[in-house]
């Protein structure tokens, strides 16, 4: 545990739930893990008791990438865990592929409706179908202006345009929009929407006042910060902002809220983690205006500045989006200015005064 999380309450300890099991952490609300091949290791999905149309069952939150693995894992979690009753609906917290990628199994196994913001609906069964902003020559072009110049890794992400497909083979044709300031009616509980960006177009996180639960997706996590990035299909926008302002929106919740989060453990301490990622994002903007104010910096001059230990291309490429976040809220906040130079690169130098 680091020094950060000695500051939150992790209030079942080092307990987990078993591959292909559930553990209940409050009335009706059981907590399921999937491991993820990839730097995230896994994903927290949740089960809540509903009951729709005078038949009782479950909601699912969010799914797991399409895998012969993740679906052999539902399918211990259906015969075991369900106490015989059906999933009733699928809620999915936004696009990304560990969070919307077997929905469409999910949806149609049980004849159940998917329920989704719109923006992120649409983006994912974009997605699903084409070779929207994860790879491709879009994203080759977008990395090397910001000064990702190797030959090799700039090739590879040319030729990385099945990626989001691969994890999220198809979509739902159909979906129930879940809407900021809407209340769904989940069992015996109502659940409030928050809307959240930055990380994902839409994000909805769920607060449900009588449990005293978030359900918080991947805007609050109480380990690692929120994956914040600039990606190619809009090269100009100033995400950190977005995300930064999104979290201030959780701080009115109680205190003594239970954060169930998609990575990492539920944890007690909203209020002090919306300060520590402010702190994260202070220190980092502070190191970045430095390194333009020393020398007109890029995106790639930036990462040995954000980032200590070596990075493989499929981290570089999600490094690059952070730090060009990170140049961009300095900019739009006018601490720095942009040129492109004769190369095509995009230079960052610190405002003169
Ligand atoms: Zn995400």
């Amino acid at each position: 545990m680091n020094a950060l999380e000695l500051e939150l309450d992790y209030p079942f300890g080092e307990a987990l739930p078993e591959p292909g099991h559930t553990l209940e952490v409050a009335p009706g609300v059981r907590w399921i893990r999937m491991a993820l091949p990839f730097a995230l290791h896994h994903i927290n999905l949740w089960l809540l008791a509903d009951e729709l149309d005078g038949v009782k069952g479950w909601t699912v939150v969010d799914c797991c990438i399409a895998s012969d693995d993740a679906k052999a894992l539902w399918e211990q979690i259906f015969a075991t865990q369900l106490q015989g009753l059906p999933i009733l609906r699928v809620l999915v917290t936004h696009m990304h592929p560990d969070h919307v990628g077997l929905a469409h199994w999910l949806c149609e196994r049980w004849n159940a409706p998917l329920w989704m913001s719109a923006t992120d609906y649409y983006a994912a069964r974009l997605g699903s179908q084409s070779t929207t902003g994860f790879g491709g020559p879009d994203a080759a072009g977008f990395f090397a202006a910001h000064g990702l110049r190797d030959p090799d890794a700039v090739d590879k992400i040319r030729g990385r345009t099945r990626y989001y497909p691969s994890m999220v083979p198809a979509m739902p044709s159909r979906f129930h929009r879940l809407m900021d300031g809407a209340t769904v009616r989940i069992g015996a509980h109502d659940w409030q929407c928050i809307s959240g960006y930055g990380h994902a177009p839409e994000h909805i996180a769920l607060h449900c006042p009588t449990l005293g639960l978030l359900l918080g997706g991947d805007m609050m996590l109480p380990r690692i910060s929120t994956n914040v990035s600039v990606f190619d299909i809009e090269p100009e926008s100033n995400p950190l902002k977005l995300f930064l302002d999104s979290v201030d929106r959780f701080a009115v919740l109680p205190p003594d809220t239970l954060t169930l989060p998609s990575h990492g453990k539920p944890f007690r301490g909203l209020q002090q983690r919306i300060r520590q990622l402010h702190e994260h994002h202070r220190d980092r903007l502070a190191e970045v205006l430095r390194a333009c104010q020393e020398r007109p910096c890029c995106g790639a001059d930036i990462l040995p500045v954000m980032f200590k230990r070596p990075l493989d291309l499929h981290q570089t490429t999600f490094a690059m989006g952070e730090a060009v976040a990170h140049l961009h809220a300095l900019w739009f906040q006018g601490l720095l200015q942009r040129t492109l130079d004769a190369g095509g690169i995009y230079r960052f130098s610190a405002v003169p005064g």
